[in-house]
């Protein structure tokens, strides 16, 4: 069985490319009816923080990366980690070095100035142990010296690197603590990862990593680095290029499963597809369709994926989602009044919005409370002229059954008896209900509100 994991070091904001990892990783297990794991490495003490954690869980929480069991932390692994450098050592793979900082300084030196390989060769590998003195030492691989390491990377090939290029890396150092060369591999291996999916930053390090999979006697797992993101104008993605964070981009109010379609499609394609759902993208996902080549961020791209998402995603999704961007982006939360009317007007706005601060805006009249505020644009719709047109549509609406079609002929009636155009009706119709120019239409938004509120905002208008 097939079992992947996201393995973010907390160190900072979950970066949108941890989360394209996390969601590979998680479409390839899924897909396959296997296991999708977090590991927290949080090794680093200083550099880890418990709000970073709290992040991450977050921002898979709001992607809907879902995790089998409970998420790992790799520092609680170290009493295990500490015991699989004692087993190497003990086996004769690693051995431990008495080196001080200064030797292996006066080494590299004097390699500098001979123009040999500046890669630390230890007087310790070959020494018998009766020769240890009692003094600190850390443990390191004995790696290979000749011949050469092939990485069978499913991204990127086969990946040869000279074993001469490969120093006898420390596992353990000198404060009894394991290094994260050890950690990652030792926890992959009990927990059991089948599938590395990482970003290609560490494909030199799988190098070093499988020595210790050798070492051990472990199956190596399959190996797949997958290009980092970049920004348009080619250069790795950073804050310079915009907003890096997972959570920003729920700030900025972007549906999730627009966000996981626009993340799938970065750095790995089918076909010419570019719009797709979860069940899709979870038949389609391969390690095959990975590009090798860097994919560039393009924000028009996700707003024009997100719209897509909007315009079909089910209504209660949508709700609940909007309540997630009002927090994620300090805002009050919805009223149960507001609620109410959002999702009674949801059906004519869905189509319109590429996010949810658009389709806020666009729901404000419905959001809103009376009295309507008015801006500059909408008040030249109000006015004398407007007045005897609002005059004359408040008895038809008084009237109306209140679905569409009756309040398309309460229309019609007025443009009939005053001899004028549709817009003539809906301009001050729209200023008076919404304050704005730029609104769903006038049809709808009465629709919505109903009549004793369309009415009360009539007699605003009109007073
Ligand atoms: N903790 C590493 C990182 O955040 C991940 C290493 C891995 O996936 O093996 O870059």
């Amino acid at each position: 069985p097939v079992v992947t994991r996201i393995a973010p070091s907390p160190t900072g904001d979950m970066h949108i490319g941890t989360a394209r990892t996390a969601l590979f990783s998680w479409l390839y297990a899924r897909a396959r009816g296997g296991k999708f794991l977090l590991r927290i490495e949080d090794t680093d003490r200083a550099r880890s923080s418990a709000d970073a954690t709290q992040g991450i869980l977050d921002g898979m929480k709001w992607l809907g990366l879902d995790y089998d069991g409970e998420a790992v932390s790799q520092f609680e692994q170290a009493p295990r980690h500490v015991e699989v450098a004692q087993q190497m050592l003990a086996a004769g793979k690693a051995y431990k070095c008495f080196a001080t900082q200064d030797e292996i300084e006066t080494f590299r030196e004097t390699a500098r100035a001979n123009k040999t390989s500046t890669l630390y060769q230890s007087p310790w590998r070959d020494a018998d142990a009766a020769s240890h003195p009692d003094a600190p030492y850390v443990i390191r691989m004995k790696a290979p010296r000749t011949g050469a390491t092939v990485i069978r990377d499913q991204v990127q090939g086969d990946v040869t690197i000279q074993n001469d290029q490969i120093d006898d890396m420390i596992v353990l150092r000198s404060d009894g603590t394991p290094t994260y060369m050890l950690a990652v591999v030792v926890d992959d291996h009990d927990m059991g990862v089948t599938h590395v999916i990482r970003g290609d930053d560490h494909l030199a390090n799988s190098a070093r990593q499988m020595m210790v999979y050798e070492a051990m006697g472990w199956d190596l797992p399959v190996y797949a680095h997958i290009p980092l993101i970049f920004g348009p104008d080619g250069k790795k993605m950073s804050k310079r290029h915009g907003a890096t964070g997972v959570k920003e981009y729920q700030a900025m109010g972007y549906p999730a499963q627009g966000m996981r379609n626009y993340l799938a499609r970065l750095g790995w394609s089918h076909g010419d597809d570019e719009f797709f759902s979860d069940a899709q993208a979870m038949e389609w996902f391969d390690l095959d369709g990975i590009n090798k080549a860097p994919a560039r961020f393009d924000t028009k791209k996700l707003d024009n994926i997100c719209g897509q998402h909007l315009a079909v995603m089910e209504d209660a999704q949508i709700l609940s989602e909007i309540e997630g961007y009002l927090a994620a982006s300090a805002q009050d939360p919805l009223t149960n009044a507001q609620r109410d009317r959002l999702s009674a007007a949801l059906y004519c706005l869905k189509g319109s919005a590429k996010n949810y601060p658009q389709l806020i805006e666009k729901a404000r009249f419905a959001l809103n409370a009376r009295p309507v505020d008015v801006d500059e644009k909408a008040q030249k719709h109000l006015g004398d002229v407007s007045n005897g047109i609002l005059n004359e549509l408040t008895p038809h609406l008084q009237s109306a059954s209140w679905d569409r079609d009756a309040l398309e002929a309460a229309v019609g009636r007025v443009m009939e008896a005053q001899d004028i155009g549709f817009g003539k009706v809906a301009g001050p119709l729209r200023a008076a209900l919404a304050g704005r120019t730029q609104t769903p239409s006038v049809l709808d938004m009465m629709f919505v509100l109903g009549r004793d509120e369309t009415l009360a905002r009539l007699a605003d208008a009109l007073q």
